[in-house]
């Protein structure tokens, strides 16, 4: 079963199939550039389970020039992260957050544990306690 997913303005939808190949939490510092929070939330795909169904003239691209294999990309018009190839084509990348439907799997990886945000609370160091 497939699950949807698209950004904030509606232009782009997409779908990918289940299950994810891995599915990561990454805190390194360009995560949190291109993403704007504590972590990116990514899933990985093989490129065969994943489908624009609509607006994919309106994705950008942004490949950082002095990363390896680092890239981003987005609605032009909201600005919302979307799906992406890796640069070498083998997988694409899932920014969780996109996706408008439950895929049914969490995370699995904390990548780039040690560069995560130290304003975020202490709290993800422990287990809750409710
Ligand atoms: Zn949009
Ligand atoms: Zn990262």
């Amino acid at each position: 079963m497939p699950v949807r997913g698209g950004c904030l303005c509606g232009r782009v939808e997409f779908e990918v199939d289940l299950p994810f190949a891995k599915f990561v939490k990454c805190h390194c510092s360009r995560c949190r550039q291109a993403t704007g929070s504590a972590f990116a939330a990514n899933a990985y795909v093989l490129p065969p389970a994943f489908r624009w169904l609509a607006g994919q003239d309106h994705v950008a691209r942004f490949d950082l020039p002095q990363a390896r294999s680092f890239s981003t990309s987005f609605c032009r018009e909201c600005g919302s992260p979307l799906p992406h190839a890796t640069r070498s084509g083998r997988e694409v990348i899932i920014p969780a957050g996109s996706l408008k439907e439950d895929p049914g799997a969490s995370p699995t990886i904390d990548a780039c544990w040690q560069s995560r945000a130290r304003w975020l609370s202490d709290a993800v160091d422990l287990p809750t306690s409710d």
